[in-house]
């Protein structure tokens, strides 16, 4: 039987270690804050940013709400990032994705100052991942990262398969992976044979966005299998991409959906935006 790797556990890990930079810099008179934005009333993104303020307040982060009704125009929303990018107080922004339709994301990440970029989408950020100098690293694949860590699990010389190649997620992970010395491959919906590929690894990371893709029999015995998928299935349980009934017989250690990835994600935001504090006030 698979070993959990605790979600819960290692977040309260890094979001302590937060709380004491804050109260750190804030004893050199230096306040911490981000500003998040949320456009429309999409009920998943108004979680996803209740959860990111209650743990704002809990590290002793100042976080501003910007909520914008559905119909915002894309002058307005950039004439605000455009506001927030000069505002001393604010070192980090971040605009909760999906937006509607009408508004081009592509657009408002190119307009957030990458060094308020705390959640990495800027080109200049995943620019700066890909040749291995970064500041702000991508918070779902630096949080999977640092729970590999918490449980010394070795990337060195493994075999790590990313199912799943989007920019947030799949294209960053496998990068932080070979930075770590693993030898990576990368699937996505045109991959032939998945199972042959998946079987071969050490360290199986899905994200898809598919409930129980990753099935028991696509995992080799003993791998580290990291679950990034949430999806809601039948019953409206939220749950992963990864069957976990079947996979935690044959892994060595898993995640679980939820308490596992998704609160690594939020405790890395928060360090990113201690981290853009700090360069902001060119304190090491
Ligand atoms: P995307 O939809 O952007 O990407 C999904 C990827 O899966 C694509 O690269 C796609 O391939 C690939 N894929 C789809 N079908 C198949 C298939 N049959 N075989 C192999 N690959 C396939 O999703 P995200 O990366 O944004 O998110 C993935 C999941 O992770 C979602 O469930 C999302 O909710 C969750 N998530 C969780 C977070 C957390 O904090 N835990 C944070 C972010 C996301 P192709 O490129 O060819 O289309």
């Amino acid at each position: 039987m698979a070993k959990i790797i605790d979600g819960k556990v290692v977040s309260q890990f890094v979001k302590d270690g937060v709380k004491k930079e804050v109260e750190a810099l804030g004893k050199k008179g230096v306040s911490v804050g981000l500003a998040v934005i949320i456009v429309g009333s999409d009920p998943a993104s108004r979680t996803y940013v209740n959860n990111k303020k209650k743990a704002c307040a809990e590290a002793g982060i100042i976080s501003e709400e910007y909520a914008l009704p559905e119909e915002t125009t894309m002058q307005e929303l950039l004439s605000l990032i455009k506001e927030l990018n000069q505002k001393k107080s604010v070192n980090g922004i971040l605009c909760q994705l999906p937006l509607p339709k009408h508004l081009d994301e592509k657009l408002v990440i190119e307009n957030i100052d990458p060094k308020k970029d705390v959640d990495a989408f800027h080109a200049v950020n995943t620019g700066h991942i890909m040749i291995g100098d970064y500041s702000f690293l991508p918070c779902t694949p630096a949080g999977i990262m640092e729970m590999l860590d918490y449980y010394n699990i070795e990337t060195q010389g493994k075999n790590a398969v990313v199912i799943g190649r989007s920019n947030i997620v799949g294209k960053p992970m496998a990068m932080l992976l070979l930075q770590k010395n693993a030898t990576v491959t990368v699937c996505h919906s045109k991959t032939e044979n998945l199972g042959e590929i998946t079987r071969r690894a050490d360290i199986l990371v899905a994200a898809v966005g598919k409930e129980k893709f990753v099935t028991g029999d696509m995992i080799k015995d003993g791998a580290v299998v990291i679950d990034v998928g949430i999806n809601r299935n039948g019953e409206g349980k939220l749950c992963g991409d990864v069957d976990f009934e079947q996979a935690e017989k044959k892994a060595s250690y898993i995640t679980p959906v939820p308490g596992g990835v998704g609160p690594m994600t939020i405790a890395t935001l928060l360090k990113n935006t201690v981290t853009a504090a700090k360069l902001q006030n060119a304190i090491e």
